[in-house]
């Protein structure tokens, strides 16, 4: 029960927290519980173990950036699923010292386990080293790659259901967890940096998965129950983001993304342009914002770089307290994992009414005076309506073309995720502020203050 108010809990930026807090105490009341079973056969190993993860996973959490947030799902995530392969491997060790011994409900979710903990582990561990730049972040690709994996899940297919038939040699588990582990990397690797969040949330209902499993395996209910929350919530959210770039979770895993020369422009696109780029001063910005009657906010991964939330609310109070009325138009794949632009303005406690979320927002621009775009890039490439040849054709977007006008504020003139040109910038309504958003915003702040 706690889990599932958990969950529910944590669907609103405003409970999430709280929803969190019931989680954690769920777990703890499990693991007590667990504890004071009989069944334990050393308590001092278990609380060893508990001292190292514990106070590793502490440590990193409160270090961690918040840009950084994506590798560190991936790690801890990886991790669950390489504890649940182990426990496979004891468990069989432990319980198959003949052949034909195992129950075949207790070999099959042995099997199980293994095989999506261990793909879990290593798939999660290469989408951390492309999300860290450990290893390059395109798609790597090779002849046959689709083939090779094809023959290589069969074959760990067959060692499986030969342990479930009643197989139980120990060398065969080995070659389950190797082949499954070589099949993680393999999995991984074709998949573009771009659409690793996708990714880890697809290997984090893997795990939640290899749970199950595992809670079948030892007798343990509360592993069942949180494993298959955990594989069903994950598969959710896996298939609402592909939805949010209007791409089916298969184009993920397999379309490599990113692996070909973007293109660039496209003739419905380069209508609404005249190729040149107008570049501004702050100064010139802040008259647009303090003398518009309604600014949208736009916030993308550079505001999440520039960690320019908080600054980016002290201008809303600014602008605010002029009568100008403020919104945060917020994309659900702003940044680079879900909800990123909702955890960062929360931190900055924006008030969650002013979130309007895609759908809502949309039919609001063309009734707003400027579009303030923060560090947002392909959230707001007009390509992706227009331009059939775009690789990001179909994915929703804001609308930020239809404002009065549109400023966006960015380093340079770089792309952004996807790699490709934004018309948007060239359009004769935008103009650009160059620098980094957190400086930019505070010159804003500071400029509007003296008008
Ligand atoms: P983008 O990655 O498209 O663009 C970010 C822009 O921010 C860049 O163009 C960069 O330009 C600018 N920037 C970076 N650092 C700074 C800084 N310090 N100050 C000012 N600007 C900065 O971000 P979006 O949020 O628009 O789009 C997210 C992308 O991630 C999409 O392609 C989405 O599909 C993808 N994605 C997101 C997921 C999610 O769950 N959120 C999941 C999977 C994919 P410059 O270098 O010139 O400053």
């Amino acid at each position: 029960m706690t889990f599932i108010l958990a969950l529910k809990f944590l669907s609103n930026p405003a409970t999430a927290r709280r929803g969190n807090q019931i989680g954690a105490a769920g777990m703890l009341v499990a693991i007590v519980v667990t504890f004071l079973q009989n069944s334990v056969v050393s308590y001092w190993e278990i609380v060893v173990g508990m001292i190292v993860g514990g106070g590793f996973g502490a440590v990193a959490a409160r270090r961690v950036r918040m840009t950084a947030m994506p590798q560190m799902v991936a790690l801890f995530n990886g991790v669950g699923g390489g504890a649940a392969a182990l426990i496979s491997l004891a468990e069989f060790h432990n319980r198959a010292p003949d052949p034909g011994t195992l129950k075949t409900d207790i070999s099959a979710s042995i099997m199980l386990s293994a095989i999506i903990g261990s793909i879990s582990f290593s798939g999660s561990m290469v989408a951390f080293a492309k999300l860290q730049e450990l290893v390059r972040g395109r798609p790597i690709v090779f002849p046959l790659q689709q083939v090779v994996n094809g023959l290589l899940f069969a074959a760990i297919l067959a060692a499986g259901i030969s342990i479930a038939a009643g197989a139980e040699q120990q060398w065969l588990i080995w070659a389950l967890v190797a082949g499954a582990s070589l099949f993680g990397i393999l999995f991984v690797l074709p998949i573009g940096g771009a659409d690793m969040p996708v990714v880890i949330s697809l290997l984090n209902a893997f795990t939640g998965l290899a749970a199950a499993a595992t809670g079948f395996e030892l007798k343990n209910n509360v592993l069942i129950v949180s494993g298959m929350l955990v594989g069903a919530s994950g598969t959710l959210l896996t298939i609402m983001m592909g939805r949010a770039m209007n791409r089916s979770v298969a184009n993920v895993l397999f379309g490599a993304f990113g692996r070909l020369a973007p293109s660039v422009g496209g003739s419905a696109a380069a209508a609404e342009t005249d190729g040149q780029v107008r570049s501004a001063s702050a100064d010139d910005v802040a008259v647009m914002l303090a003398y518009a009657n309604k600014v949208v906010f736009v916030p993308g991964y550079g505001m999440a770089v520039a960690q320019a939330q908080h600054d980016v609310r002290a201008l809303a109070d600014v602008l605010e307290s002029r009568g100008v009325d403020v919104s945060y138009a917020i994309h659900p794949v702003a940044g680079r994992m879900p909800g990123h632009m909702n955890v960062l303005l929360a931190e900055a406690h924006v008030p969650y009414p002013q979130l309007k979320e895609m759908d809502e927002v949309n039919p609001e621009f063309s009734r707003t005076d400027v579009a303030l775009v923060i560090g947002a890039n392909d959230v707001v490439n007009p390509d992706a309506r227009n331009n059939t040849s775009s690789p990001i054709y179909g994915m929703p977007i804001l609308n930020v073309d239809q404002a009065q006008q549109v400023v966006v504020l960015k380093r340079s003139m770089n792309p952004g995720f996807a790699g490709i040109e934004n018309p948007l910038f060239l359009n004769p309504k935008t103009v650009m502020l160059f620098g980094d958003a957190k400086d930019s915003i505070e010159q804003l702040a500071a400029s509007v203050k003296q008008l």
